[in-house]
């Protein structure tokens, strides 16, 4: 053994204790991934977080009102992002046959489509433009109930929602609050014109009355990967304020409000990172999100499923596009914001009529309120363009911003509203005899 061999045994000895020893800790301490055992096919249904089993007995109001060309059409065209719905809904001339359960169940809904021998009336709780009488001159929206769902809670809750933002000196940017002030100037405007109009929330308040508290348990059941308590806390905050607010939103207007349309306001953004030091930039637009655009790994939900049926039955999409298109146009020309436009293929969005302003999208607001639903995104919050008109809040008239005579921000989203509305009703309703 040559003395330099000789010198290293020690250490080699040691070494050879160390490795296995720390090997074997490691792998204690992070076991191999087990096998997961092979689950029999359950028999409860895959539901969203807070989300409730489906009652598919419901549906059955709805057999022979729709033919087989027309929810294909729908489903395939508006409806759909993928393919996956074909393991879950079998369609034949006769009928849609819908998995209850999942895919490796055999329980179906079956619904029968119309036929020109056997077709009944779509039955449904709000009125659409067509059904509506003619409008008494200067009221276009007569007779006609509007919901205005001012989009987050702000106030005290806009830094938890992530709604909120402020740079250097000035006031902060808050979309709950800015939502609720369009919403107030609004509400006098479409009555003017003869709606009956109800506000979804009045107060930078939740409707829910959980709080993230309450919703740690469901947070840690979520699936979501929580490694700390604060991670923990973060989810079920967004439990509070996405999920369990919307749900209790959507039952007050379904419940309670039962309204013939509903207008969801919110401002646009673009990711400003630290809200504190936020990133600014220089483009501004505008779109208008229908229900629609349901993801496979949506579809395979029972819930969202049933809701995506749901939808497509009560017919509200050719309302929505019919008052978006409207609206949108109107928005468009009145504040001269270009089209938002989703990359091509997009997994969550499709586009609609052609229209560059009007998009499908799974919001849980347009696919839990029953009736037809526009959800407006005009802005970009933390644009150079859009920024100092919200900075400089309400006024009458026009002040100079960014070189230009403008309105502000709020009115002009009001005003574009409303005008969008009135020529949607004014054209669309049965002309007087
Ligand atoms: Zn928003």
């Amino acid at each position: 053994m040559s003395p330099l061999l000789k010198r290293a045994v020690p250490l080699l000895v040691v070494m050879a204790l160390i490795i296995p020893a720390g090997i074997y800790f490691a792998a204690k301490r992070f076991p191999a991934a087990k096998t997961p055992p092979i689950e029999a096919p359950s028999i409860s249904p895959a539901l969203s977080i807070l989300g409730e089993p489906p009652d598919w007995t419901s549906l059955e109001v709805f057999q022979y009102t729709i033919t087989r060309e027309d929810f294909e059409r729908l489903l395939t065209t508006v409806f759909t992002v993928g393919e996956g719905w074909r393991e879950l809904i079998v369609i034949d001339d006769a009928a849609a046959h819908i998995r209850i359960n999942g895919p490796q169940d055999p329980d179906f809904f079956h619904l029968r489509f119309a036929t020109p021998t056997l077709t009944r009336p779509t039955p449904r709780g709000w009125k659409s433009a067509a059904d509506l009488p003619p409008a008494p001159p200067g009221k276009p929206l007569e007779g006609l109930h509007i919901a205005i769902d001012p989009g987050h809670i702000g106030g005290s809750w806009a830094k938890i929602e992530a709604r909120w933002f402020v740079v250097g000196e000035g006031t902060p940017v808050c979309e709950g609050d800015m939502t609720l002030q369009v919403t107030q100037l609004l509400k006098p405007r479409l009555e003017s014109l003869g709606a009956k109009v109800s506000l979804v929330r009045t107060k930078a308040e939740p409707i829910t009355p959980l709080r993230p508290e309450s919703l740690l348990t469901f947070a840690r059941d979520s699936g979501e990967a929580a490694d700390s308590p604060a991670a923990l806390q973060r989810i079920a905050e967004r439990l509070f304020y996405r999920t369990a607010e919307i749900r209790a939103r959507a039952k007050l207007v379904n419940d309670s409000i039962k309204p013939d349309l509903v207008l969801c306001l919110h401002f646009n953004a673009d990711a400003w990172g630290d809200p504190t030091n936020p990133t600014l930039v220089d483009r501004s637009h505008l779109h208008f999100l229908l229900n629609g655009g349901y993801n496979d790994s949506e579809i395979a939900l029972a819930d969202q499923r049933y809701s995506l049926l749901e939808k497509i039955l009560r017919r509200t999409h050719e309302e929505e596009a019919l008052v978006a298109s409207s609206v949108a146009n109107t928005f468009a020309a009145v504040s001269g914001l270009p089209p938002f436009i989703y990359p091509p293929n997009s997994p969550n969005a499709r586009p609609v009529n052609d229209n560059p302003y009007l998009w499908a999208r799974n919001l849980l607001a347009n696919r839990l309120y029953d009736c037809p639903v526009i959800f407006a995104e005009p802005y970009v919050m933390n644009s150079t363009i859009d920024y100092p008109r919200i900075q400089a809040g309400d006024y009458e008239g026009t002040r100079e911003i960014n070189g230009q005579q403008q309105l502000s921000i709020f009115r002009e989203y009001a005003d574009a509203l409303t005008q969008g509305l009135a020529k949607h009703y004014q054209q669309s309703r049965k002309p007087a005899e």
